[in-house]
């Protein structure tokens, strides 16, 4: 059976398109804002991120039923933020990257202080980052 439904601005699903069982199983959802971490060992992307809007307009929890977001790490739970709590959490990750830009420079300063010293007894493992085999 087919039922109307009208999907708020922020939905970017084609629910003819996703089979669910009722209309009370509509979830209405944005497209996401993903971050992934791909490592150099292995070769492969080892975290992901997601977050997307969503409205849940049959839930019994208010914030659900408001626009909300969800972060989804492909783990068993999702963070669910209210717009704001969303806006506190987007402040601690410009500081977080702040964070990880500084750790960068304190790695490229290592490497560039230890790149040209052939001490013989440098140890094996950083003989191999530096081979790029590790
Ligand atoms: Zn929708």
């Amino acid at each position: 059976m087919t039922a109307w439904l009208e999907c708020p601005d922020v939905c970017d699903v084609d629910h003819v398109d996703e089979a669910v069982r009722s209309v009370e199983d509509v979830i209405h959802r944005s497209g996401e804002a993903g971050l992934t971490v791909a490592s150099f060992v292995g070769n492969r992307v080892t975290h992901q991120l997601d977050v997307y809007v969503e409205v849940d307009p049959l839930a019994t929890n208010p914030l659900l039923r408001a626009a909300h977001l969800v972060v989804d790490d492909e783990g068993n739970e999702y963070g669910y933020l209210t717009p704001e709590m969303g806006e506190a959490w987007a402040d601690e990750i410009i500081s977080f990257a702040s964070e990880v830009r500084q750790k960068c420079r304190t790695a490229r300063q290592y490497n560039q202080t230890v790149a040209g010293d052939p001490d013989p007894d440098m140890d094996e493992a950083l003989r191999r980052v530096r081979g790029g085999a590790a």
